[in-house]
């Protein structure tokens, strides 16, 4: 049997479930969404919801669903040899004077089968099934002079085509194969023992993780909801083959690297060994129709748990612009704009949690040498005391690991007319994030900063409802409780970027960026 829809997803982890979310927001386009496992998977895997992934379920409101199966955690602390070497403390990030610009100045810990299970089940509440129990077999291009879409052969023996195929299939991705994308990296000689179970005893608080460095390897103690926690011990290749992998053995590691020895570490409800990669794909989108989201385009150490939260946000830039390309005619450039974004977050991403992973497992003489004995006093002795006294660096470094950093500033992505008018300096950039507001991710939003009453204010205002009516909704400043001033608008991207900023209020000059994306809206 042959059928069609507009965009087929492979596979329903976090990032395939997010995709499905934020297309459903959309009601003008048909997707289906496919996994080869009968039943969701059950396995807690990812831990960490970063404040970025907390916004975008936000926009879902799954937020407070989120929050209330998992716990919020909101300090970090580093331990060396049993001694405190510096703690993250999230909740002095926090004042009046230098907000954090985030409504999530934390990390959710919430394991990954709860969050598979709030995306689905908001799938389910939207009429929409995720088809279980069928693979996705083989992808062949039709009639590819013209570019017509893809005919998808699925393990039921069914056919079907389909405009686009978002790959979000996992590290082992059957569409990378098929496209015969190379996936460049390595596996790391360190394995990661996992444990969910319940820790009594523990001189941390409810809400603080810990991490352990010792001469013999890493160790962490992570807080779950209720009294349950997970605890992870990093083993190193030569003494993986005879090494015990029992819950008591990788309970005694912690014990040991951590030096609490009177933990009380019983009631293993989950374990596991993760052998840890990193790689990644050089190319994001392919021959126009594949796109490649979530461990399918990058993998890499679990250091900082990044993992799932940079799928779902691979999924959360990818969405509204096929939904923008199919039922508003946007330019296909808008869709070449994901890899261009998306490819630099995961280059990053695998570099630095690469570099970090292979200093905390390293067996070189001199780097864990220098690992024991000089990073503790440069944490203990520099770094802490800056963090202590530079809220700057501490909401810097809060930025980097919560995700809520990224930008997409470069001039390739925002090649011509992204800023009209001479700005202060201060003022948002293209390409930043806009922290102030969650809007909805249906829509680009027009912030207004400047007097409505002025003339060329208004015209610009009347231009855009008159132009763009689908595509752009206005907002004033002083009604959304910004507490950024300047006299200019801001057009913040329905993924909650800026895409454009004008104090010049030039029609001419928005609608020749805008023309870019969408040439076809209709101009007067
Ligand atoms: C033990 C363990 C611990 C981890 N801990 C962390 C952590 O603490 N923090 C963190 O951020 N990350 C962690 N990760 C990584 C995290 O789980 C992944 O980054 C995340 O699952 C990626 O989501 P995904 O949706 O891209 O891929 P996956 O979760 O792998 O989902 C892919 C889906 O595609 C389906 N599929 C595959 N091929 C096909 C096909 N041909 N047809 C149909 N369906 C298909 C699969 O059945 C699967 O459901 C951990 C992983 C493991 C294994």
């Amino acid at each position: 049997m042959t059928s069609s829809t507009d965009i087929l997803i492979v596979g329903a982890g976090p990032t395939g479930l997010m995709f499905a979310c934020q297309l459903s927001l959309h009601p003008n386009i048909s997707f289906r969404i496919f996994d080869k496992n009968p039943t969701r998977a059950t396995e807690s895997r990812a831990l960490v919801v970063h404040a970025r992934s907390m916004e975008v379920l936000s926009q879902l409101n799954l937020i407070d669903k989120a929050m209330s199966k998992g716990k919020l955690v909101d300090s970090m602390n580093g331990f060396f040899s049993g001694k405190r070497a510096f703690k993250m403390d999230f909740t002095k990030m926090r004042d009046k004077q230098q907000p954090l610009l985030t409504r999530y100045p934390y990390a959710l810990f919430l394991e990954q089968s709860n969050t598979e299970e709030l995306l689905e089940t908001y799938l389910n509440e939207h009429d929409i099934k995720v088809e279980r129990g069928i693979d996705v077999m083989d992808v062949t291009d039709i009639d590819s002079t013209n570019n017509t879409g893809v005919e998808v052969t699925l393990s039921n023996g069914d056919r079907v085509r389909t405009k686009y195929v978002c790959a979000c299939d996992g590290a082992h991705s059957t569409i990378r194969h098929k496209l015969n994308l190379s996936f460049a990296g390595q596996t790391y000689s360190s394995s990661l023992f996992i444990a969910d179970c319940t820790i009594s005893n523990s001189p941390m608080g409810q809400h603080e993780a810990g991490f352990f460095f010792h001469k013999d390897g890493f160790a962490g103690i992570f807080p779950m909801v209720g009294d349950q926690c997970r605890i992870v011990a990093t083993i190193n290749e030569e003494k993986q083959k005879n090494a015990e992998t029992s819950f008591e053995h990788v309970s005694n590691m912690v014990k040991t690297r951590s030096r609490f020895h009177s933990l009380n570490i019983s009631n293993c409800i989950w374990s596991s060994v993760y052998h840890s990669h990193h790689r990644r794909i050089t190319t994001f989108r392919s021959r126009n129709r594949y796109f490649l989201l979530g461990d399918a385009a990058h993998i890499h150490s679990p250091v900082g748990g990044q993992g799932m939260n940079t799928g779902l946000q691979d999924a959360h830039n990818l969405a509204w612009k096929l939904a923008y390309v199919l039922t508003h005619s946007a330019n296909d450039r808008l869709l070449d704009t994901y890899h261009d974004e998306r490819s630099v977050v995961a280059k990053t991403l695998v570099n630095t949690t690469d570099r970090l992973f292979s200093i905390m497992t390293s067996n070189n003489w001199f780097v864990k040498f220098c690992r024991l004995n000089i990073v503790p006093y440069i944490l203990r002795f520099f770094i802490q005391p800056l963090l202590n006294y530079s809220q700057t660096l501490r909401q810097a470094a809060f930025r980097r690991i919560s995700q809520t950093g990224i930008t997409y500033r470069s001039d390739k992505i925002y090649d011509y007319g992204a800023s009209a008018g001479n700005f202060h300096k201060n003022t948002p950039l293209p390409g930043d994030r806009f922290p102030y507001v969650i809007f909805d991710s249906c829509h680009y939003h027009l912030v207004i900063f400047e007097s409505q009453q002025l003339t060329k204010v208004s015209q610009f205002i009347q231009f855009i409802k008159t132009n763009y009516p689908e595509i752009i909704q206005i907002h004033d400043v002083h009604k959304e409780n910004i507490p950024l001033r300047f006299q200019g608008a801001i057009l913040i991207r329905p993924d909650g970027y800026i895409a454009y900023r004008t104090i010049v209020f030039d029609t001419n000059h928005f609608r020749a960026y805008f023309a870019q994306y969408f040439p076809q809206a209709i101009v007067i």
